[in-house]
């Protein structure tokens, strides 16, 4: 467990030194990584190509962009023991912007659903040219599982034949989804969840919330901190606790106007994503009230098969153009004859 002070370390130096304590801090949690980045940076023994595996939103991307600032850096001698990179020279600033002139970061592009075979043949072509800056050419791929065939394996010559000083990071939380030939020709990071408390503590340094509403965020964000940090800082979070009052509030009335309403209110396209985590919780809520109060085994297991259904139709939502009104609609009443109210 690292020592953290009760006092955030950003106020002893000033508030200008805030952002650079929170980055930091955010790398808590992946000592042992940091650790072999390092050590590979000062023996000069350098792999061209990394996966950075693990569940979503606990920092691969980070540690990437701060190994990108380690290999660019122009004082790494300027870097502390848990640091990459000095985070003061102008190349690490650079970096940080994503604006260094040796670092191309690759993610899909605005309203598409992959990362097309144009997008890695641009990275090549990056990779084969001279550094400008510093001694090395760095591209991170985020998140590589997201490549098409053909981009997949576009890269994969790459990989195969990566020009000199070149380093290339493919950071996934779906390293399964990769072809193995690309696995097997990188350098491989696996990144595991959080602690709780490490959770908390970068948590509760971004963003200010009672401890009602904190409670709310780690159930919901599974230890996902990317996740959780949108889930606040969008609003989400509110959107969220209207959900559940609308459905509590169905339960107890059982109003099928109602019920119509809050179906079409959250199956348009921006709000579906949410309502389905938002509704799995609950369903998961009711399964634990269940076993934690005793209640009846029929009860237990008529949540528990509400719990299939629902993880089942939205499944089939996620690769079937299925009317997600009629969905929910669907989804409310079974919620709503398991709860005992009268429609
Ligand atoms: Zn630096």
């Amino acid at each position: 467990m690292p020592w953290v002070p009760k006092r955030p370390l950003w106020k002893r130096f000033g508030e200008r030194s805030r952002g650079f304590f929170l980055k930091l801090r955010e790398l808590i949690g992946h000592h042992e990584i940091i650790r072999g980045l390092q050590s590979g940076l000062l023996s000069g023994n350098l792999a061209h190509s990394f996966l950075f595996a693990g569940p979503s939103g606990i920092g691969k991307a980070t540690v990437a962009h701060r190994y990108a600032q380690a290999l660019l850096c122009t004082n790494p001698q300027n870097a502390g023991p848990s640091q990459l990179g000095c985070q003061q020279c102008a190349a690490c600033h650079k970096v940080e912007l994503r604006c260094h002139a040796d670092l191309q970061w690759v993610e899909k592009e605005e309203g598409k659903t992959r990362i097309s075979v144009d997008q890695i043949r641009e990275l090549t072509r990056f990779l084969s040219l001279t550094p400008m800056e510093s001694n090395w050419k760095v591209a991170i791929v985020d998140d590589a599982a997201q490549m098409n065939a053909a981009a997949a394996n576009a890269l994969l010559k790459t990989l195969e034949e990566p020009p000199a000083n070149s380093v290339v990071i493919l950071v996934t939380c779906r390293p399964g989804v990769l072809l193995a030939t690309i696995r097997s020709r990188c350098m491989k990071y696996y990144f595991h969840a959080l602690s709780e408390d490490d959770f908390a503590r970068i948590l509760m340094e971004k963003v200010d919330l009672a401890h009602d509403q904190w409670e709310t965020v780690r159930d919901y964000s599974e230890g996902d901190l990317g996740f959780a940090l949108r889930f606040v800082q969008e609003g989400q979070l509110s959107e969220c606790h209207q959900l559940i009052q609308e459905m509590e509030q169905l339960v107890r009335a059982g109003s099928l106007g109602k019920l119509c309403e809050v179906a079409e209110y959250w199956s348009q396209a921006n709000r579906f994503a949410l309502a389905q985590f938002v509704i799995r919780q609950w369903i998961m809520e009711k399964v634990r009230d269940c076993v934690t109060s005793e209640s009846r085994p029929q009860r237990v297991r008529a949540w528990l098969t509400m719990e299939t259904f629902a993880n089942e139709v939205f499944s089939l939502a996620e690769t079937n153009n299925i009317n997600k009104r009629l969905l929910l609609e669907g989804i409310f009443i079974k919620v709503l004859r398991i709860s005992g109210a009268v429609l």
